[in-house]
């Protein structure tokens, strides 16, 4: 069975047409996956300084189209203007990253006798299956394809339908440099993802719980790292700076409408018995409504529309759902008149840390206010979802910090800043339901790009 063909078209103007092209069909994907094995050999068999060179012409060619590709992102996925140029930075950075670990050392040596050399030396996988969401379109394809083929692998990449278009682009900017068949984007749903997993030596896939859980269960033996959801909670001390703590807070649940892994949709403030959790409750939902809304191409917008008519219709059935549970709404839960799936970003409180907006991921500008008693009751709060991608902790006690900081279940705790963000040099990735496999990105990257050859070189007598 073949997807049915993939459109992407644009949130704002939903009558823009971005792109419309066949899914890839399983024999299709096969094919690319022939041609990919094929020119993987001589990849991997070049002098690493020509792959380095090659990464680096990648990232020459992504710059100098970087104006462009803002543009697309803006387009196709309705990221706003600054967040869609620090992704089109990003995405260089990546390759000039990447570019330079092609001659960082591949292996170590271990103690032997004097006539012998034993050493454990990394080799590339071979096919890296890559499955995108399309929330990130370059950012995402990119930290996962740059360190595959920085170590040597071939790459089929399987864009999210939403971003096909930037997918196809990148795919002609790296085509450009790359050897021919070493790296195919396969546009296409859940069935092409499905076969790519089926042709693959090694699977990374980022995107939600539900299709991670099949992408893992259908790479079986085949070495699989899935990066999913969140539903990432911040958690405010009674001592923290309110005004510039709520300023943080408003952009990390709603900066690109909220839709990012790594977004705060919890906020778990620590009363001081003086009214502390109004107080904040009332200057976060001030902040939120001093974000520039829009049309994401406008300077000063930082919440766009949300991907799709699904998306905004799910974040308004968790405002009525949340005020049906006994919540509040303290500030949006509408959506504006006016063309392209835009909701207004989302603030409610008064909810219970158990019901299911409090615990499952709504992917759009919505995020809860959880009032607790003490540090102990907010970490249990934070920790008690299926979740653990990321959190935080404001507060002007570094002792706080710490502690709070080491009891927090998740792959990523930041203190006095915002959950949202990644720095592509360090270790990404979470815990719980929200990650599976080996971290990615930084120098973890290379453990699921590579495999170990122990090697043994006796000098003496055979
Ligand atoms: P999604 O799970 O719907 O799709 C992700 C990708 O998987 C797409 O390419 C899709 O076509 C493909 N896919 C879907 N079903 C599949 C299947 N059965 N077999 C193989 N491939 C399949 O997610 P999305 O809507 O594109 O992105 C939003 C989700 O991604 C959110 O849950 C978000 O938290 C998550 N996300 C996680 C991270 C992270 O690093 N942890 C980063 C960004 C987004």
């Amino acid at each position: 069975m073949t997807d049915a063909p993939v459109r992407s078209s644009n949130p704002a103007r939903p009558g823009d047409l971005v792109v419309e092209v066949p899914a890839t069909s399983a024999a299709e994907v096969a094919a690319a996956a022939d041609a990919a094995r094929a020119a993987q050999q001589e990849w991997a068999a070049q002098p690493p300084t020509a792959r380095a060179t090659a990464l680096s012409a990648a990232a020459d060619a992504v710059a100098a189209a970087s104006e462009e590709l803002t543009a697309l992102m803006v387009r196709e996925v309705g990221k706003p203007l600054v967040e869609a140029r620090g992704e089109a930075a990003r995405a260089v950075a990546i390759l000039r990253y990447y570019a330079q670990q092609v001659l960082d050392p591949d292996g170590e040596t271990y103690p032997a006798p004097g006539d012998t050399l034993l050493m454990a030396r990394r080799r590339p996988r071979g096919v890296a299956g890559l499955i995108t969401p399309w929330n990130f379109p370059f950012a995402i394809p990119l930290w996962k394809a740059a360190p595959a083929l920085a170590f040597g692998n071939a790459v089929l990449l399987k864009p999210a339908p939403e971003s096909t278009g930037c997918a196809l682009r990148l795919a002609e900017l790296l085509g450009d440099v790359l050897p021919d068949g070493l790296l195919a984007v396969v546009p296409g749903g859940a069935e092409t993802g499905q076969a790519v997993v089926g042709q693959a030596d090694v699977v990374s896939f980022t995107g939600s719980v539900a299709a991670g859980a099949k992408v893992r269960e259908a790479a079986g033996a085949v070495p699989v790292q899935c990066e999913m959801g969140g539903q990432n909670a911040s958690v405010v001390l009674p001592d923290a700076d309110v005004d510039g703590t709520a300023a943080v807070l408003a952009g990390a649940a709603m900066g690109y409408a909220g839709q990012k892994c790594t977004a705060t949709s919890r906020v778990v403030v620590v009363d001081d018995g003086h009214g502390f959790t109004e107080r904040f409750a009332d200057a976060f939902a001030t902040a939120v409504t001093k974000l520039g809304t829009g049309a994401p191409e406008e300077d000063g917008v930082t919440v766009g529309p949300v991907i799709s008519e699904r998306a905004r219709d799910a974040v308004l059935a968790a405002a009525r759902e949340a005020e049906g549970s006994g919540g509040r709404v303290l500030t949006g839960g509408s959506a504006p008149q006016r063309e392209g799936w835009f909701v207004e970003p989302t603030l409610v409180a008064g909810v219970d840390p158990d019901a299911r907006v409090a615990q499952e991921e709504v992917f759009g500008p919505f995020a809860a206010v959880l009032g607790v008693q003490d540090a102990d009751e907010a970490v249990r709060v934070a920790n008690g979802v299926r979740y653990g991608l990321a959190a935080a902790v404001f507060t002007r006690d570094l002792g706080h910090a710490l502690n709070l900081a080491d009891r927090l279940d998740a792959g990523l705790v930041r203190v006095n800043a915002a959950t949202s963000g990644v720095d592509f040099y360090a270790p990404f990735g979470g815990v719980k339901e929200s990650s599976y496999g080996p971290r990615e990105q930084g120098k973890a990257a290379r453990d699921l790009y590579t495999q170990v050859h122990t090697v043994t070189i006796s000098g003496g007598a055979a």
